[in-house]
């Protein structure tokens, strides 16, 4: 014989339910990739009211026991966060009787406001077998009440103007919202990936972009004193802390390349010292990375913007790598580009006027289809590159964000 469903006592509370892609976080590392979840709802909603969270199959159940949740503040903080799909506020039910299920799914209605809607549709699911009604009778049961309770509202199983759903599990919730997320993968899913994070527009975007797709990203942006100033260090490192809004954390290298880059700017053929400098920055990124075990660099690229995003220019970049470079914008237009960091709020901080270390000593004419060939020649002729390289590696100022 079956156990018997013990009722609970309680009050209700306002929760938001939020549902994360269960397929990308199955295996072995699912445990690591919910307290990552966890951490970065922690730190978004910090000072907001104290949250607490209900682990539940497949999805996070948060409440404020501070107070009443204030969804409007609460939902966009979450709803930004990689790999989660979507946001139900709603409310969790301890007393899961017959009665108690009517009163407040009425509640919701009213609360939610019917004026908008004629038909609706109750949806429940059992998760919890002992409960001792099954799901279609207390919909039925609780769609009569409905029927009487608000007396402009019709049935409609097939195209309601609104769902209410039950869910009855250790506790019951009831919502009838899904607001969509961002989706993408949860953060860490995928690999580490190291970023060339300038404090240009498109550089914030790509890290977003591969974040979205799981991707654990770190950063590397290369500081050139006297010649790059202090603000446009903290304009970097402000976009790499916006980007923790998405990521929960970001590990930010901060290279010093005045060396390095007055080495390059003596050495080589000024109409390709672009092309070195890049080279010489994804040389440091590699080596960063490799370290963290990183598996690609990242790069904001977008073929034909400038004269060294050429396909020419980046095979010869390419060419310096010793992993896989990631260029998730090449095939975007700058308006593209643009769209996206409004989005995710990095436009902003991007436009903050301040000089980049490539383009101090930049050639008015550079050379726009650079032989990967001779660009490699010139280059094994530089016999202090590497120790310079070395610098910088070594030299480099991590900051935890
Ligand atoms: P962004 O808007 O990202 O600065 P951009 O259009 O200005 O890009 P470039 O300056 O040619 O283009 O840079 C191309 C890519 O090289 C950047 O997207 C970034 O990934 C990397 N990069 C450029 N400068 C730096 C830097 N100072 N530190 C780290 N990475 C850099
Ligand atoms: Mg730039």
């Amino acid at each position: 014989m079956a156990e018997e469903f013990e009722y609970k006592e309680g009050a209700e509370e306002k929760v938001l339910i939020v549902k994360y892609g269960e397929i990308a976080v199955r295996g072995n590392n699912r445990k690591f990739f919910i307290e990552r979840l966890l951490r970065t709802i922690r730190k978004n909603l910090d000072g907001m009211g104290d949250f607490y969270v209900v682990k539940e199959q497949g999805r996070l159940i948060l409440e404020d026991r501070g107070g009443e949740m204030d969804f409007d503040k609460v939902i966009p903080k979450v709803l930004c966060i990689m790999g989660i799909i979507g946001v139900s506020p709603g409310v969790r039910v301890k007393n899961q009787r017959l009665d108690n299920l009517k009163k407040v799914c009425a509640d919701h209605l009213r609360e939610v406001g019917v004026d908008d809607y004629r038909t609706f549709k109750i949806e429940t699911k059992r998760s919890n077998k002992k409960y001792p009604m099954e799901s279609n009778a207390v919909s039925a049961a609780v769609g009569e009440y409905i029927l009487d309770e608000f007396p402009s509202l019709t049935v409609d199983v097939h195209e309601p103007d609104i769902t209410v759903y039950i869910e009855l599990r250790n506790d019951a919730y009831v919502y009838s919202r899904l607001i969509k997320g961002l989706g993408g993968l949860p953060v860490g899913s995928s690999g580490k990936g190291i970023v060339m994070l300038s404090g240009g527009i498109d550089s914030p975007v790509a890290a977003f972009m591969m974040a979205k797709r799981g991707v654990d990203v770190e950063g590397v942006y290369f500081n050139s004193p006297p010649y790059t100033s202090e603000r446009a260090k903290q304009k970097v490192v402000d976009l790499a802390d916006r980007l923790t809004e998405f990521t929960g954390s970001f590990k930010l290298y901060v290279v010093p390349f005045t060396d390095l880059q007055l080495y390059l700017l003596e050495h080589v053929p000024h109409d390709k010292l672009t092309i070195f400098l890049k080279r010489a920055m994804t040389r440091v990124a590699c080596i960063l990375g490799e370290r963290d075990g990183a598996l690609a660099v990242i790069t904001g690229d977008s073929v034909g913007q400038v004269a060294s995003q050429t396909m020419q220019g980046l095979h010869a970049i390419s060419a310096a790598a010793t992993m896989p470079i990631m260029r998730p914008l090449a095939g975007f237009d700058k308006q593209e580009i643009v769209d996206i960091a409004r989005q995710i709020g990095t436009f902003d901080i991007s436009i903050r006027p301040y000089e980049d270390c490539c383009t101090i000593f930049v050639a008015k004419h550079p050379e726009t289809k650079p032989k990967t060939s001779v660009i490699e020649k010139i280059e094994a002729k530089l016999t202090d590159l590497d120790k310079y390289i070395n610098e910088a590696v070594e030299n480099a100022e991590i900051i935890e964000l």
